[in-house]
């Protein structure tokens, strides 16, 4: 067996920082010389940073496009790659969770409890029937046992699908069934703001109404509440545990075994179970998570705000940080429990160095007001990062002079559920930054902002951001529908995948996101971003927040509408309220011209977000169009929308 254990390979931060996307080799640094003067050779390379049960023969097969084949003819395991490698190489003593609950007690776990854990969880789901390819639905709060549960499955080779657990027992029913899941791993509940809520009881409720290839549940005890209990059905991990072994031999697994099923956001429409497979993948959450974040395993202490319910926490908490060895802050809670300082609490706590977050939790803490992370000591971050939504240039300014002090630089990583990892996102110490901008794909990955005739866009156009080369993370297909993975990713441009986002490549080649193509407005002819628009109004001293929607309109085909949240150092009457909307009207016509002036600007509490915390603009466009809302199943609180239009009508 090859062993390579907690490989370091940093950027080299001699070259003079460039804010283009190099087009000449020879000026580039070298990680982006090696990709580019051998893809799959550098593939190779970054694959072979894993440990292998047997070593692959090939790098890629793309006969069968656009299904892949990375690593062709190995076989390892990912749990042992992200744990078992790393006790056996001598780290067993190494911090790998620092779990931090919402009531602010703590635990930690080193690699050598980890795989303690796992080990007897895998027993235990085996002693279960679960064998390897079974596949397992987990619905947990973010606490350690939502880690061992991923890399339990994963030791087994039994592919998880892992449910948010702030989703209701339908959502948790229809993926379980689109699955086919054997057991469920829950919890009796979990702490939402100082509150104990049931978990379980949504999946008796999901398993009474179908979901009939669930033989077992495994309940995790947390709050201590009182629970429904089927007797021969459900087990109490802590009383299965006590008797499990910590002994447990891993299941090496092809390559192209799958090692997860994971339903998208929903941000658009209805989710869809996207199939992630073992070796491509792994290789490519440790290249990305070491050289995004200039990992050094030894000296880091790195904190993902995700929540492992969304593929941030599958690939920038369990998989890339943990084949890197890492040492990592996992939070149960909200950032506002029980004050609006607890993040930075913990970044101060634990003296973080490595932090990644979201535009929505960054434009939040704006909204509440810089003197609150003042309070705390940040001194100990170097590499902030963001992911998520495309982040406002303003948003952008104030992580990096708020949080990061004007030391950190921003990783701004754009990638999707389909990615399975980053793909277009500067390198700290190598890419200049621009805020606002992704900029360049990572070495080994090809993108392209293309026109509707599928021909790239010359230097300050947009269109449509592609990738022309296959990549080891991409998705392997939707589970259980090949025709809905043709016909939503590669149909559009031949040969290549289309993200469903649009872009625009500046002058020096760098890639600027501007959102859904669906969002993209139409107004008198011209096409407009919603994303720009939004960053125009977010600029605004007073706006924390902003959504914008193309409106039906009887003239100009489209119309802008913009919904505003402020922050909340301003308080005000109607009064002025009234005099704020011309303004901000005015603020927009100026900052980007005449066309992209809001027909109307509403200022509301809140704006309707995703539960991963993106903002729903189709919602809004409906209520701009008076229509009746649509799906609002994966909507994170559902009160928003009947709010907004209540403000609207007042
Ligand atoms: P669905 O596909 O179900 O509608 P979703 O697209 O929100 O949901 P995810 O896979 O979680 O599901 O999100 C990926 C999308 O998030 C990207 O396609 C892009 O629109 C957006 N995104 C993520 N990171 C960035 C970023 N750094 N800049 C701009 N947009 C981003
Ligand atoms: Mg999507």
């Amino acid at each position: 067996m090859t062993d390579a254990t907690a490989p370091q390979e940093t950027a080299s931060p001699t070259f003079p920082p460039s804010s283009a996307f190099v087009q000449s080799a020879v000026a580039r640094p070298s990680i982006y010389h090696e990709a580019s003067h051998d893809r799959l050779a550098f593939w190779r390379s970054r694959a072979m940073l894993l440990s292998w049960e047997t070593p692959f023969t090939e790098v890629l097969d793309w006969s069968d496009a656009p299904f892949a084949k990375w690593f062709v003819g190995g076989s390892l395991n990912a749990a042992h790659n992200c744990v078992d490698r790393h006790v056996l190489s001598g780290h067993g003593d190494q911090v790998a969770l620092l779990a931090e609950y919402e009531d602010g007690t703590d635990a930690r776990y080193t690699y050598s409890q980890v795989k303690d854990e796992i080990s007897r969880m895998a027993n235990v789901l085996e002693s279960m029937g679960v064998a390897t390819g079974d596949r397992v639905a987990i619905y947990l709060p973010m606490i350690p046992e939502a880690v061992f549960a991923m890399l339990a499955c994963a030791r087994i080779g039994a592919p998880h699908s892992v449910v948010f657990g702030g989703f209701s027992a339908d959502a948790l029913r229809s993926r379980i069934e689109d699955a086919q899941a054997k057991v469920v791993i829950t919890a009796d509940g979990q702490f939402r703001r100082g509150k104990a809520l049931p978990l379980k009881s949504a999946v008796d409720t999901a398993l009474a109404s179908g979901a009939d290839s669930v033989d077992h549940v495994l309940v995790v005890r947390r709050t201590g509440e009182d629970v429904e209990w089927t007797e021969g059905r459900d087990v109490w991990w802590h009383e299965a545990r006590e008797n499990a072994s910590t002994e447990h031999e891993v299941v090496f697994v092809d390559s192209e075994h799958p090692l997860f099923i994971l339903y998208t956001s929903g941000t658009t429409g209805k989710p869809k179970g996207i199939v992630h497979t073992t070796g491509g993948y792994l290789t490519q959450a440790a290249y990305t998570h070491r050289n995004v974040f200039d990992l050094k395993p030894k000296q880091d202490v790195y904190w993902c705000t995700a929540d492992i319910g969304w593929v941030t926490g599958h690939t920038y908490v369990v998989y890339g940080p943990m084949a890197n060895r890492t040492t990592q802050v996992i939070y149960e809670g909200t950032p506002d429990t029980p004050h609006q300082g607890r993040w930075w609490e913990i970044v101060q706590k634990y003296g973080v160095s490595l932090f990644y977050s979201s535009p929505t939790a960054i434009r939040t803490a704006m909204k509440w007001g810089e003197e609150i992370p003042a309070k705390y000591d940040l001194s100990s971050l170097r590499v902030l990062g963001s992911v998520g939504e495309a982040i406002n240039p303003e948003a952008w300014r104030w992580y990096h002079r708020v949080i990061g002090q004007e030391r950190c630089p921003i990783v701004d990583t754009w990638w999707q559920t389909e990615t399975g990892a980053i793909m277009i996102s500067p390198l700290p110490g190598i890419t200049a930054t621009k805020p606002g901008s992704a900029q360049v794909p990572l070495p080994g990955i090809s993108a392209d902002v293309v026109g509707d005739d599928g021909e790239p866009v010359g230097p300050g156009e947009s269109g449509y951001l592609v990738l022309t080369e296959p990549w080891p993370s991409m998705l392997r297909g939707i589970w259980g529908d090949d025709q809905r993975f043709r016909d939503t990713y590669w149909s559009r441009f031949e040969g290549r995948y289309f993200a469903g986002d649009g872009a625009k490549k500046d002058e020096d080649g760098d890639i600027w996101l501007l959102g859904r193509v669906d969002d993209v407005m139409n107004v008198s002819g011209h096409r407009l971003s919603t994303m720009e628009i939004e960053s125009a109004l977010v600029s605004h001293e007073w706006v924390a927040e902003a959504a914008v929607v193309g409106a039906d309109d009887e003239t100009t085909g489209q119309a802008v509408v913009a919904y505003c949240v402020l922050k909340d150092s301003r308080d005000d009457d109607g009064a002025d309220l009234d005099a704020l909307v011309q303004e901000l009207r005015a603020w927009v016509g100026k900052e980007i011209g005449p066309i992209a002036k809001p027909k109307y600007v509403f200022i509301v509490n809140e704006l309707p977000k995703t539960r991963s915390g993106k903002i729903m603009r189709r919602l809004l466009k409906d209520t701009a169009e008076g229509r009746e809302v649509g799906d609002t199943s994966t909507l994170a609180d559902t009160s928003v929308m009947d709010a907004i239009a209540r403000q609207l009508r007042g």
